[in-house]
């Protein structure tokens, strides 16, 4: 079990957070968003306990990209590094961005979701995990 809380932050250290309790589950987003935002082929992401999440410093820096039809992107504003999504109907459900912890956050990833949309250029890896071609479901 990881050490609790766990902390991570942004890529400049602006913004900081812990997360009091265990993470809930963690995957992979293939979306078309996701490469647009990460520049890579696919995104980690982990599920965090309702109101687990506080924010230690650089509240006033966290902005959020908030597409009509989807969850909230949030990132810092001073170097661009993205901290979490956000779902616009209920601001508790949040997936922290896996790279941004400082430390092993214990939880692994156990899905690939939005293969459907896979980029060409990077074959998914054959790794067992259960691929949803759309969002992930049960
Ligand atoms: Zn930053
Ligand atoms: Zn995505």
């Amino acid at each position: 079990m990881p050490k609790l809380p766990l902390k991570g932050g942004c890529l400049c250290g602006s913004v900081r957070y812990e997360i009091a309790q265990p993470l809930v589950f963690a995957g992979y987003c293939h979306c078309t968003r996701c490469q647009r935002r990460t520049g890579t082929a696919a995104a980690a992401s982990a599920r965090i306990a309702p109101g687990s999440l506080r924010i230690l410093s650089g509240q006033e820096l966290i902005k959020a990209w908030r597409p009509a039809d989807g969850f909230a992107k949030v990132f810092c504003s001073n170097c661009g590094g993205t901290l979490w999504s956000q779902s616009q109907h209920d601001p508790e459900v949040i997936s922290v961005r896996m790279g941004t912890f400082d430390t092993d956050p214990g939880i692994r990833l156990s899905y690939r979701a939005y293969v459907a949309y896979a980029a060409p250029w990077e074959p998914i890896p054959e790794d067992g995990l259960p691929r949803f071609p759309e969002a992930r479901k049960g």
